[in-house]
């Protein structure tokens, strides 16, 4: 009730404000539904940009959970809240041009990638590790070891690639190819459908890089970063998934970044407030649809109510298949497409005890890496999900760092999994090499606190050209069709901003034609001419 009444004094709040808005200016109403990175980014650049074109908008951003940040989020071992670790997206990378830039403006503060401190890498094909480097050894050390097994000229090959594919990527970033009203067009404009159309492994062939290395190195890193193999995986998000250099997170989480375009964007922040239906009506004033959206609360998930704003435009920023909304007729110009998404099992838990060497098939005297990568084995099928996994059964497993437990004191190491299903007691009594019991914790367990959690983490990204376009609908918009080109914190926060833009564009397109030009920095045209003579 409480709820209820906060948000109808903030949405009288909302449409009061406007009225000493110049009645030549209408005010346009924006609605956002999802405050993860495309929604909040949505949302911080649509201010941006109406702000400096002069424009006034109200933004309601929509959030059906208590938070912002959608798959950006952290856990806390031990319930501590001093001690967090990345739950969900965990790195970005100096090239991610919106997230550093926000980083440095909103003066947060970053960390290094979680690693462990054993510096050990592994791959394992759940047989035997295939390849495992010590990274703290000097680099020519490094190189040695990599070209032995590898070859002396694959690994420069692949950085090259790499390098050359995320430069033509950037470019996407300014005009001519900011903003981008169809992905499908950009990806075709930007020679970046040659990579989406054929899988990793086609990539890796076609560029005479050696099937070994890709096999292990480079399927080592689509494993842990898409849950994928090459043979399955898209190109571009093969070799995005190998462009990790330089890869940093923000202290305390980097669900701050999104939390923080949304604050400054000072969109009404509907949290606990999931939006079930959007429905198309008019505007008497003008031919332009008015929607209209039907919500339930956190606390009355039974009770539908209808937002009491109409809005100009509606923002869809997630992934529409999971939103649970509807869309009535004449919403969206045609059904947006339905992708298939990765159910990703996280689980992070703590544990004094280390990897077991016999898990591995290792030696009792051989430690076994803090950071293993997996493979598959020469008897797997590639495809992905749970059969992908293959023999070693996981994506990845990584010890993330170190946690104080509050009962002992102690350091204890902490562990994060990547797996297509949850991990059983036995699973974990062999990977820790002593008996976990059905309840995971207790007295008798090695694992001192535990926490699991099931994500449709990113598409499963098979080889394609056609994506789903930004523009779903008159006024409406769609912003992770991304996801299927490449999924990531950037890109989905690009999307948001390009979206953005196409909704400043149109206004501004209506504004000219309606004779109250002005330009993007907000001068009026008349106030122009005045001030140049
Ligand atoms: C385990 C994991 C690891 C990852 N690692 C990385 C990484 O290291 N680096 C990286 O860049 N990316 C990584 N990613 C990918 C990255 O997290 C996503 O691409 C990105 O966060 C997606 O942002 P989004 O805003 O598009 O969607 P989301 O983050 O999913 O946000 C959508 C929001 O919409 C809300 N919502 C849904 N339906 C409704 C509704 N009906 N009404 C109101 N609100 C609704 C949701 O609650 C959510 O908050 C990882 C993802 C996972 C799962």
């Amino acid at each position: 009730m409480k709820l209820r009444l906060e948000l109808a004094a903030a949405v009288a709040a909302l449409v009061e404000c406007c009225s000493a808005w110049p009645s030549d200016q209408p005010l346009r109403q924006i609605a956002i539904i999802g405050a993860g990175a495309a929604g909040s980014s949505a949302a911080y650049f649509l201010r941006n940009y109406t702000t400096h074109a002069g424009f006034h908008v109200n933004i309601t951003l929509f959030e059906k959970t208590d938070r912002i940040g959608g798959r950006t989020l952290t856990v806390n071992p031990f319930n501590d809240p001093a001690q967090l670790f990345e739950l969900g997206a965990s790195i970005f990378v100096p090239v991610n041009h919106i997230l550093y830039d926000s980083v440095t403006e909103f003066n947060l503060s970053t960390r290094a990638a979680e690693t462990d401190s054993s510096s050990i890498i592994g791959i394992w094909d759940g047989d035997r590790f295939v390849f495992t480097l010590d990274r703290s050894q000097p680099s020519l050390w490094k190189g040695l070891k990599v070209a032995l097994r590898y070859g002396l000229t694959n690994p420069w090959k692949t950085e090259q690639l790499t390098a050359a594919t995320i430069a033509k990527f950037l470019r996407i970033y300014d005009a001519p190819f900011f903003p981008f009203p169809s992905l499908t067009q950009r990806a075709q404009d930007l020679g970046l459908d040659a990579f989406t159309g054929v899988t990793g492994e086609q990539v890796f062939k076609e560029n005479k890089i050696g099937a070994l290395y890709a096999h292990d190195v480079v399927q080592a890193s689509t494993r842990v970063n898409y849950a994928s193999n090459i043979a399955v995986l898209h190109g571009l998000h093969t070799l995005v998934s190998l462009a990790a250099n330089g890869a940093i997170g923000v202290r305390g989480g980097n669900w701050q970044i999104f939390s923080e375009m949304a604050r400054r964007s000072s969109a009404f922040l509907a949290l606990n407030t999931t939006v079930v239906a959007i429905d198309k009506g008019e505007d008497a004033a003008s031919d332009r649809p008015r929607y209209t959206l039907q919500t339930t609360s956190g606390i009355a998930p039974d009770d539908t109510t209808t937002f009491p704003v109409a809005f100009d435009n509606v923002i869809i920023a997630t992934p529409y298949q999971f939103s649970g909304m509807s869309a009535g007729v004449g919403v969206l110009d045609s059904p947006i497409e339905a992708v298939p998404y990765v159910e990703l099992h996280v689980t992070i838990f703590t544990s004094p005890s280390w990897f077991s060497p016999r898990f591995f098939g290792l030696r009792d005297s051989q430690k076994p890496p803090g950071l293993v990568l997996t493979t598959l084995a020469s008897t797997d099928t590639p495809d992905s999900g749970v059969a992908g996994a293959g023999k070693a059964g996981f994506f990845s497993l990584s010890n993330i760092g170190k946690a104080t437990n509050p009962k002992t004191l102690r350091e204890e190491n902490v562990y994060k999994v990547f797996s297509p299903e949850a991990l059983t007691p036995d699973f974990l009594s062999r990977l820790l090499g002593s008996t976990v019991p059905e309840t995971f914790t207790g007295e008798a367990s090695p694992i001192t606190w535990y926490h699991a959690h099931v994500f449709h983490s990113y598409p499963k990204a098979y080889p394609r050209v056609k994506f789903q376009d930004p523009v779903v609908g008159q006024g409406v918009y769609y912003t992770a069709g991304m996801e299927s080109f490449i999924s990531t914190m950037e890109t989905n926060a690009l999307m948001g901003k390009n979206v953005a833009r196409l909704i400043v564009d149109d206004m501004l397109s209506t504004r000219s034609s309606s004779g109250l030009e002005r330009g993007r920095d907000g001068v009026a045209w008349e106030d122009k001419q005045r001030i140049l003579n």
